[in-house]
């Protein structure tokens, strides 16, 4: 790192009149890299040494031109001094780029960095007036001065002065002057990043507190300075395998690429409008049975399984239909609801019921989720219709086009979607743009046509927003967000003597970052919801995640490509110990902090219930679903 760079990270005003001693100092500073490449020199030394600093950095000190006159081992000396870390101060010849000779009172610094090694030397030197000095008394100096800081520190005090003005009037320089105020420039555009500015804050605190408080600054400065400051540090070693493989498997993508090996998706085009099936002309035509397994559905307790036997695999259409219906998204999109219909087939189609779990069913069972907690009253509170529309159809929309495969495994396979999306959210970014294609390539169902551009925007970016919020590399980012941003601020103003001021609620919840943060919680917690539902429905779905990874792992064996989540091995794996660690590293925080918001208490329960299930058959040291009939 440039030696100047390291200033960015002093706090602001300090930083920038740290630079400005730097160049105005009179005495000629050169700072170096560990290996003595030179990297930094301030205009007294371009002025004392008659160098420009772009003819001096990057060079080694050793290339640079040394006077004959000092004592041939007096470099040595200095070397072996300041490579051991120690300070060294004394009287020097140094070479003038014109060939003259100078003597100069030299300090050289060695600055220690992170982890106790040396990273840079720091070289000041003051010019001694009496340039005719005998060389003998230099001689004496050296000989008193190696390492004998404390004594020689105030022997050369400078009697003369370098002419200021030569330094600050380099203007004639005028190249130089440009260098100087561009470095400037990218100092103070570099130290106004967010990030910058609270490490400034921090910093200056840190001055006025007591020790204890500063060192605990300072490890708020380690970790600030990290790059993932959302995502919790899994220990390596001890960590619980299933835990570890559902972090690796979930959190993860083209950076666990382990493998060149090629996993090519079956191409194929989207689907069309099932023809063969037959489908419900409006709300009035659902078939009685089907109409009567959704009479529930506006309960937490519903069970959209029964709907997926009614249907024939086809949940989603039908719970669409009512649940928009509830909602009114058709009034909102101004859209005739024959349009709704089509466009739910469309998605429906997209949708491989041949996944175990990413299929329509799971589908309908976010979106069922995402209707119950927008009937909340806080969620109420703080969404807006539009955005109460943008979840119900991102809910809609989320996996479509699923592989039942995971991110990590198309990373790994190099599959078409991987290699198109770099990597980065894959089956996240193919779902939200595959729902728009699908949706808009055809009037037939395009269910935006009748809104306007502006709403149709606003719309667009809701939707993207939540869909990409579903991926599992950003959970705690949106979950840490989310309870600083909104549970802390809104328990604050509750403590405050009980009775709330109302003014300041409705901002927390309704100001537009907030509810960003509230609708990614929200299609996160329906997405991820299954282990909070009554527990026969929890146990089917923990069933259907299972086979899915299971399938996943076949595959991997098969191909060939690096297993990425090993425990979820269909010969080995145990399904309690699975669940036990998802819920214990996803679910429980997460759902605790949605549950002080919307408050959810039927919830709550099933999700302790259920917990207590998973560990009942741990304990039995059972693997299966069930415990085996008594
Ligand atoms: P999505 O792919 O949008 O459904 O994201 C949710 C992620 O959580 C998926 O990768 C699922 O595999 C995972 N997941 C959901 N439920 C469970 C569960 N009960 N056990 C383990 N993983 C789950
Ligand atoms: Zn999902």
């Amino acid at each position: 790192m440039c030696a100047a760079l390291c200033l960015f990270f002093l706090p602001t005003r300090a930083s920038n009149a740290i630079f400005t001693a730097l160049e105005q100092s009179q005495d000629a500073i050169e700072i170096t890299s560990e290996d003595q490449v030179i990297q930094y020199v301030n205009p007294a030394y371009e002025s004392i040494m008659g160098y420009q600093q772009g003819e001096l950095i990057g060079k080694e000190i050793i290339e640079v031109p040394k006077s004959e006159k000092n004592k041939p081992d007096l470099l040595e000396t200095i070397n072996s001094c300041i490579l051991k870390g120690k300070e060294w101060q004394g009287i020097y010849y140094a070479k003038k780029k014109n060939g003259d000779n100078i003597q100069q009172n030299v300090k050289i610094t060695p600055v220690i960095g992170q982890g106790g090694k040396i990273r840079h030397y720091v070289s000041i030197n003051r010019p001694l007036n009496d340039n005719n000095k005998s060389e003998k008394s230099t001689e004496r100096v050296q000989a008193e001065s190696q390492t004998d800081i404390q004594s020689s520190k105030h022997k050369d005090r400078r009697k003369g002065s370098l002419d200021v003005k030569s330094i600050t009037s380099r203007g004639s320089d005028g190249s130089s002057q440009r260098r100087h105020s561009s470095m400037a420039r990218i100092h103070s555009m570099t130290i106004e990043a967010p990030i910058t500015k609270v490490i400034n804050i921090i910093n200056q605190a840190q001055e006025s507190s007591p020790m204890p408080v500063a060192e605990a600054l300072d490890r708020v400065l380690e970790i600030l300075r990290t790059t993932e400051l959302y995502s919790p540090q899994l220990g390596t070693k001890d960590e619980d395998p299933h835990t570890n493989d559902l972090v690796g498997g979930l959190m993860t993508d083209g950076l666990r690429r382990l493998s060149g090996n090629e996993y090519i998706l079956a191409t194929k085009q989207p689907h069309h409008l099932p023809s063969h099936l037959a489908t419900p002309l409006s709300l009035n035509d659902i078939p009685p049975r089907i109409a009567q397994t959704m009479e529930t559905e506006a309960s937490w307790d519903f069970d959209i399984f029964n709907l997926e036997a009614a249907t024939m695999k086809r949940p989603l259409t039908f719970l669409g239909l009512k649940i928009f219906s509830r909602f009114g998204v058709c009034e909102f999109l101004n859209c005739p609801e024959a349009t709704l219909r089509s466009w739910l087939q469309v998605i429906e189609a997209n949708y491989h019921s041949s996944n175990s779990y990413h299929n329509s069913t799971h589908a309908a069972d976010v979106l069922h989720a995402t209707a119950y907690f927008l009937c909340k009253e806080r969620v109420k509170q703080s969404l807006d219709p539009i955005d109460e529309v943008a979840a119900l159809i991102a809910a809609t929309v989320h996996d479509v086009d699923h592989p039942g495969r995971t991110n990590s495994f198309l990373c790994n396979a190099g599959s078409e979607l991987a290699i198109l999306y770099n990597d980065t959210a894959v089956l996240e970014s193919h779902h939200a743009a595959l729902a728009f294609q699908l949706t808009t390539r055809d009037d037939k169902c395009n269910i935006f046509k009748h809104i306007e551009r502006n709403e149709y925007r606003t719309l667009r970016q809701a939707i993207i927003d939540m869909v990409l919020a579903t991926e599992m590399t950003k959970h705690f980012e949106h979950v840490n967000k989310f309870v600083n941003s909104i549970n802390k601020p809104l328990a604050a103003l509750e403590e405050n003597g009980g009775n709330s001021d109302e003014e300041s609620v409705k901002s927390v919840l309704t100001s537009p970052e907030n509810r960003i943060l509230v609708k990614r919680m929200l299609i996160k917690c329906a997405d991820i919801s299954n282990p909070c539902r009554p527990l026969e429905l929890c146990i089917e779905w923990a069933g259907r995640i299972s086979e899915e990874y299971f399938a996943q792992t076949d595959e991997e064996k098969r191909q060939g490509l690096p297993v990425v989540m090993p425990v979820f091995d269909r010969n080995t794996c145990s399904i309690p110990k699975s669940q036990i660690s998802f819920i214990d590293y996803f679910i429980t925080d997460m759902f605790d902090a949605w549950d002080a918001f919307a408050d959810l208490p039927n919830l709550m329960q099933h999700l302790d219930n259920n917990f207590k299930y998973w560990k009942g058959l741990d304990e039995r040291k059972l693997h299966s679903l069930r415990p085996p009939p008594e």
